[in-house]
């Protein structure tokens, strides 16, 4: 008697069994990108329940919850954190960095107020996330990660689930990227110690700067910019992120 591993049934070893066993074996060992890569119903069950949660949060953007409903979060972590990617927490990926929240990637999308071919610049690629929510909206996405290894790891991720931003730049994002200025928005999506001047003057006018701004935690502010020199501020509460750093690494 053996245990045919493709119908779960115990009978004895027939010819078909056989031919089950080494066929699923053979594209189990030439598919094993595609076993990693899995999205299944049940992976889009707790998507809606999790766009569900954070609609009850506060967020009103239907577009913003289709991103979180579209966005297979579980393949942006490590697969042994997959139980947990539908909850609405951070959690650790590679470097020491985090993927963000799912409300926190929600919140600041929101206030971006995306419309469909805007230029957006975020600073902090890290997983690739927030800028697949920000793909999803439509937007040309320029990102700056610091750390070389996630910059590495996520260029080559995006493109496999069919996101393509407009460029990922190794760099230091306090300095923006003026070579494509100016931009409808720019999110940071680390913590900054202060608001870096160049992000300020890299916005079109009307365009949207969300920074969190503070040392241990910090104020989500959005800055508009209203003409050459002059711009509104508004503060929406307190939120936690990993460190805004300068230079690269
Ligand atoms: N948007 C990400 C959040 C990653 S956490 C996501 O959805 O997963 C913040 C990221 O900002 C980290 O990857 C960190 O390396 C990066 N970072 C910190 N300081 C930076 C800087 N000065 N320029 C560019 N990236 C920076």
């Amino acid at each position: 008697m053996i245990s045919c591993e493709f119908t779960t049934e115990t009978h004895s070893l027939s010819i078909s069994c056989i031919f089950t066993n080494f066929f699923s074996l053979i594209a189990k060992k030439y598919c094993y990108f595609c076993e990693q890569m899995k999205d299944s119903f049940k992976h889009k069950g707790m998507r809606n329940q999790l766009a569900q949660i954070v609609a009850d949060k506060g967020i009103t953007d239907e577009k913003v919850l289709d991103g979180i409903r579209n966005i297979p979060r579980h393949l942006f972590m490590d697969s042994s954190f997959e139980a947990h990617a539908y909850q609405d927490k951070a959690f650790p990926i590679a470097a020491d960095q985090t993927i963000s929240q799912p409300y926190t990637v929600a919140f600041q999308t929101q206030l971006l107020e995306i419309k469909s071919g805007d230029t957006i610049l975020e600073i902090g690629t890290g997983s690739g996330y927030q800028t697949a929510m920000l793909l999803e909206l439509g937007a040309k996405v320029y990102s700056i990660e610091r750390q070389k290894e996630l910059f590495k790891r996520t260029s080559l991720f995006l493109p496999k689930l069919g996101y393509r931003p407009k460029k990922l730049i190794f760099g230091d994002g306090y300095k923006g990227l003026p070579e494509q200025a100016p931009f409808d928005g720019i999110v940071v999506t680390a913590g900054a110690p202060f608001v870096p001047k160049p992000l300020l003057g890299q916005l079109k006018i009307g365009g949207k700067l969300v920074i969190p701004v503070g040392e241990k935690a910090q104020i989500m502010t959005l800055f508009i910019r209203t003409s050459e020199k002059e711009f509104t501020k508004k503060e929406f509460g307190e939120f936690r992120f990993v460190p805004m750093l300068e230079d690269k690494n």
